[in-house]
């Protein structure tokens, strides 16, 4: 937690459940990544978090932007990002989002499949164009693979159709999975990659851009390779399989940039056992999976607690949300630990929550509100 967070938090006392995030930490991971990777173009993945402050403060940066549908692209340009510092990311686009894309200004599309393709020489004449290959996801706790990429034999025949139908077959993209704590993968995918750009070399279509995407991690409970053990792994990898040939190379991150820039703010509903000499508490929040925690689902994604009584002892929970919903249960497997002091009222905080939680909270499941959101 930030400084900043920690202030906010203890000064202003905000009605819980919200998310406090520091807009600095957001710079500071920009930065940091940058310094990793110097070669590598950045374009933020706005799921991740897509609210005006972290798009601003990136695109006074100087940040080009990965959007996956026309109302992204439309905060991307509020924002003050110019449509060419835009890539319109998603393989599964409406014709319409297209067009509105197109008549934007937008001119970088990603696709994986024939029929977008078609789409794509349809209603973005003339775009740079990339396909997305499957690659292994091993070594992600939030994989991302079989929904999006093709493969290697399809991606050959699609960017040479590309060209034919007078799109400009401009390069590659691969998704290692989110929470990625293996370099390796990466190293992996570039392999998978460049194989391809010697191919389509010889078949006369030259590509100029790979894209890396995200996967970049965060520190949950356990430790993650520093971001610079990912840089030099991808550096290595990008100059043993092309030299000096270096193509353009683009990163898109989504989690890293601010997943650690904020903390989620939540109240202690409920702690009770299911029977009198049952060693395990239940401890209820007034946040859960319906309310934004979506990556605790199979307990994927296992965040840090800080309590009021953090040092004292502890005891084993399981740790569910508020919901009339049994799917709402946080972690049972994962073997939490909170103090045994903790009770009711108590305010906890659940860390490094900046990513990809604002919004997977429902509308008012149950009439809970959204979760409230602070900038700070
Ligand atoms: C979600 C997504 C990202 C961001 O992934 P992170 O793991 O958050 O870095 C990047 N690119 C694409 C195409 C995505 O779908």
């Amino acid at each position: 937690m930030t400084p900043k967070v920690s202030r906010f938090l203890r000064d202003v006392a905000p009605a819980t459940p919200c998310l406090v995030l520091d807009v600095d930490r957001v710079e500071e991971n920009y930065r940091r990544l940058m310094a990793a990777l110097p070669l590598a173009r950045i374009y933020y993945a706005v799921k991740a978090n897509p609210a005006a402050p972290v798009l601003e403060r990136l695109s006074g940066l100087g940040s080009s932007f990965d959007a996956a549908s026309f109302e992204e692209i439309e905060a991307c340009l509020a924002a003050g990002a110019r449509p060419e510092a835009i890539s319109y990311g998603n393989t599964v686009k409406k014709e319409s989002a297209i067009r509105a894309a197109y008549a934007a200004g937008v001119r970088m599309f990603a696709f994986d499949s024939e029929a977008e393709l078609r789409k794509l020489a349809r209603s973005a004449p003339g775009a740079r164009v990339y396909c997305r290959i499957l690659v292994g996801n091993v070594g992600a706790e939030w994989p991302l693979s079989k929904k999006f990429g093709c493969e290697l034999e399809m991606a050959r025949e699609l960017m040479i159709l590309a060209g034919e139908l007078g799109l400009d077959p401009f390069g590659l993209s691969f998704h290692v999975g989110s929470q990625q704590t293996r370099t390796d993968a990466y190293e992996a995918a570039i392999a998978k990659v460049a194989m391809l750009f010697t191919d389509l070399r010889d078949a006369g279509v030259k590509l100029r851009m790979v894209n890396l995407g995200g996967g970049y991690p965060v520190r949950y409970r356990s430790e993650v390779p520093e971001i610079d053990d990912f840089g030099a792994a991808i550096m290595g990898a990008m100059a043993e399989h092309f030299g000096n040939a270096l193509p353009d190379i683009v990163i898109e991150p989504g989690r890293f940039i601010v997943g650690d820039a904020g903390v989620v703010s939540a109240e202690v509903v409920l702690v009770s056992r299911k029977a009198k000499d049952d060693p395990v508490r239940w401890v209820y929040l007034d946040i859960g999976r319906f309310g934004g925690l979506a990556e605790t689902e199979g307990e994927a994604i296992k965040y840090a607690f800080r309590t009021p009584h953090d040092g004292s002892v502890d005891g084993p929970v399981t740790i569910a949300g508020p919901t009339c919903d049994s799917t709402d249960t946080l972690y049972e497997k994962s073997n939490y630990r909170l103090p045994l002091a903790l009770d009711s009222g108590d305010r906890v905080e659940l860390l490094s929550t900046g990513a990809y939680v604002t919004t997977y909270a429902s509308q008012a499941f149950n009439g809970f509100r959204p979760l409230a959101e602070h900038y700070v």
